[in-house]
């Protein structure tokens, strides 16, 4: 814990993430009340263990359906539902992939062109049966997994949220490594919006591009410069084509959305991030609620209508359209 004029931070890591958390009050009961609850979600969600509810229906592959609870049970059928919508980058299927490739992770390396194409038959979401009656979920193929590694930190940023305003709590951040969820602005007069540092890909950890504030909403970021690893000098980062089984590649370094619901912003990095920036603001001036900032390889940052965020430039290298 540390403490900056009245607010407090309160870190730790879970997920395989470093967790910040910010109150106006020194809570400490609280805070460590937060982390249970992310605690709680991950024991739930994670692939990186051998339990969890998403494992027992990946061991049970090719077997038989599985009985999840319902909140899992509902996640997974978001997660399957953005998959199947027309050109989605997003596939709740790609966990064959992101296992092979294992990046950010020990032992991540290029697999052989003929083994990435030998698993592309086993991400297809489509597959995935879902029995609401039942709560059960059943992928049809031995081998197939289910990742939910772009969508639960969205939704458990969503569910900490909850749980702060249950407590009363009006003002807070809690921050879940890219995943970032506020509630209200902060209580300084002279600056009620959270300002949140948009990094500067590649750069040091403090290096920002600059800044977007928001008061009461998600801010997620994801990019090409966040898990990856270096080849050869070709640098592969966790963002997988489904089409390919490669890292995705196009113009983009990074998009953040800026939304009401962080699983919303999670989800739509992803959808935007396989969009580009052209289709991607065509789509966004259709979709009200969600707002993006699209930084891209020639340094420009491109922001859709900010209506529910503003963004200050800071770092003149790079150019705001
Ligand atoms: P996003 O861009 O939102 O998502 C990228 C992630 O989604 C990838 O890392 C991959 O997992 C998956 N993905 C890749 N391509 C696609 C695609 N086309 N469609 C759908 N999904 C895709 N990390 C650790 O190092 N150790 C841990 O123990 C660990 N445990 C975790 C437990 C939970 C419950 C969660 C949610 C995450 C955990 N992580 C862990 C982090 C995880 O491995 C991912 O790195 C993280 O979820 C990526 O989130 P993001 O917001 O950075 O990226
Ligand atoms: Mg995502
Ligand atoms: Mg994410």
């Amino acid at each position: 814990m540390s403490s900056d004029t009245h607010v407090y931070s309160y870190s730790a890591v879970l997920m395989g993430s470093p967790i910040l958390l910010k109150l106006f009050d020194h809570n400490e009961a609280l805070a460590g009340a937060v982390f249970r609850v992310i605690k709680q979600q991950e024991i739930l969600l994670t692939v990186n263990r051998p339990q969890s509810e998403v494992m027992s229906v990946n061991h049970a592959a090719g077997v038989e359906p599985v009985v999840v609870s319902q909140p899992v049970f509902d996640l997974i059928a978001r997660a399957r539902a953005v998959s199947v919508l027309p050109e989605s980058l997003f596939n709740v299927t790609i966990g064959p992939l992101v296992k092979r490739w294992k990046i950010g992770f020990h032992g991540d390396s290029v697999p052989p062109a003929e083994e990435l194409q030998a698993l592309l038959p086993l991400t297809n979401p489509q597959q995935v049966i879902l029995d609401p009656a039942a709560r059960s979920v059943f992928l049809p193929q031995r081998g197939m997994e289910i990742d939910l590694g772009a969508i639960a930190k969205g939704y458990i940023a969503d569910r900490v949220r909850d749980f702060l305003r249950q407590q009363g709590v009006e003002h807070a951040l809690i921050n879940l490594g890219g995943n970032v969820q506020t509630l209200g602005g902060t209580p300084d007069s002279e600056a009620p919006g959270w300002g949140i540092g948009l990094k500067k890909p590649f750069g040091a950890p403090e290096e920002l591009i600059g800044v977007i504030t928001v008061s009461g909403k998600s801010v997620v970021t994801s990019g090409v410069y966040e898990r990856y690893f270096e080849l050869a000098g070709k640098r592969y980062h966790h963002i997988l084509d489904p089409a390919s089984g490669y890292p995705l590649d196009n113009e983009l370094l990074s998009v953040t959305v800026i939304s009401e619901d962080s699983i919303d912003g999670d989800i739509y990095t992803t959808l935007l991030y396989g969009m580009g920036v052209k289709k991607g603001l065509d789509y966004l001036a259709n979709t009200p609620e969600i707002e993006a900032v699209f930084v891209t390889r020639d340094r420009q940052v491109i922001c859709s209508s900010q209506r529910q965020f503003s963004f200050t430039l800071l770092d003149a290298d790079f150019h705001a359209v």
